[in-house]
C-alpha cells in the first residue's frame, strides 16, 4: 500500500511519513522547495523496509499536483492513504493583513485538499478503499486572533472532509481530520517567547506538543483499526483553550 504525505520533508509530515513507513506503507514524500531535508525523511522511510521517493510540487497548484500523482502512479503505485499535510502560516491583523497573504495561506492550505484528493478519489472508489487524513488546525475549530486566513482555511478543511465523508463513504474510503495544537516544529519555532509562555498556560498538559504525537493519531487513522472513523476531527492539542 501506497502513501503520499504532502509536506513532509519537515516537521508533522516527515514524522507521520515515518510513523506509516514503520506501519508498512510504502511513502510517496512531498516538498515544495526543501529538496535535501525531503530525500532525509526518504532514507528514514527506507530504514524501515519500505520503498520512499521524493516528488517536488507545489500543492496550491492544481496542475503540478496532477504530474505529481502520475509521477507517484508510475514509481510507486496507486496512492492509498492520501495524508494533506502541506500547510503554511501568514500572520498577521485583518487590519493589516493584505489580499497576497489571505491567498497564499488559503491555497496552500485548503485549495491543496481539494487538489489532492479530487486527483486520488476516481481510483480510491473503483477499488473500494482509501484513507484521506487532513491536517486542521485548532484555529480552525476555535479561531485565533491574528490568522483570519489560516483559522478560515483550517475551518474549511474540517467542512470539506465532514462533506467527502459523505460522498466516498459507501466505497469504503475513510475521511478524517486532525486539528493538532501547539506542535513544535519550523512553523513555531519562530514565534516570540512571550507568545509562547501565554499558549503554554492554556494548555492542559502544560506542555507544547511534539510532531510524533500528531503521527501517530495519523497512522491510527490510516490503520485498520479505524475502519468505522469517518468525517471527525480528532484533536490532539494537550486540550488547549484559544
Ligand atoms: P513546517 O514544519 O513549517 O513544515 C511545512 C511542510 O509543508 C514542509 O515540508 C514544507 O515543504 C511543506 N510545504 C509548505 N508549503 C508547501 C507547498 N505549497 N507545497 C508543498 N509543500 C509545502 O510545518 P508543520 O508545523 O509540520 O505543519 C504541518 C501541518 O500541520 C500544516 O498543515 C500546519 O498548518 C498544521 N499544524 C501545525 C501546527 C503546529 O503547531 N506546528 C498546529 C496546527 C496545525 P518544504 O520543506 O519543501 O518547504
Amino acid at each position: 500500500m501506497v502513501a503520499l504525505v504532502t509536506g513532509s520533508s519537515r516537521g508533522i509530515g516527515r514524522a507521520t511519513a515515518i510513523e506509516l513507513a514503520k506501519c508498512g506503507f510504502d511513502i510517496a514524500v512531498n516538498y515544495c522547495g526543501n529538496k535535501e531535508k525531503a530525500e532525509e525523511t526518504a532514507e528514514l522511510c527506507r530504514q524501515h523496509g519500505v520503498r520512499a521517493e521524493v516528488f517536488c510540487a507545489d500543492v496550491s497548484d492544481f496542475s503540478a499536483c496532477g504530474e505529481m500523482v502520475a509521477a507517484i502512479e508510475k514509481e510507486l503505485g496507486f496512492i492509498d492513504v492520501l495524508v494533506n499535510n502541506a500547510g503554511i502560516t501568514r500572520d498577521g491583523l485583518l487590519m493589516r493583513m493584505d489580499e497576497e497573504q489571505f491567498d497564499a495561506v488559503y491555497f496552500t492550505n485548503l485549495k491543496s485538499v481539494y487538489n489532492l484528493s479530487k486527483l486520488v478519489i476516481s481510483r480510491m472508489m473503483k477499488n473500494r478503499f482509501g484513507r484521506i487524513i487532513n491536517i486542521s488546525s485548532v484555529a480552525g475549530i476555535y479561531g485565533n486572533a491574528g490568522q483570519v486566513n489560516y483559522s478560515s482555511a483550517k475551518a474549511g478543511v474540517i467542512g470539506f472532509t465532514k462533506a467527502l465523508a459523505k460522498e466516498a463513504g459507501s466505497r469504503g474510503i475513510t475521511v478524517n481530520a486532525v486539528a493538532p495544537g501547539f506542535i513544535e516544529t519550523d512553523m513555531t519555532a519562530s514565534l516570540p517567547d512571550s507568545f509562547k509562555e501565554e499558549a503554554l498556560s492554556r494548555i492542559s498538559l502544560k506542555r507544547f506538543g511534539n510532531a510524533e504525537e500528531i503521527a501517530k493519531t495519523v497512522a491510527f487513522l490510516a490503520s485498520e483499526d479505524a475502519s468505522y472513523i469517518t468525517g471527525q476531527t480528532i484533536e490532539v492539542s494537550g486540550g488547549i483553550s484559544l
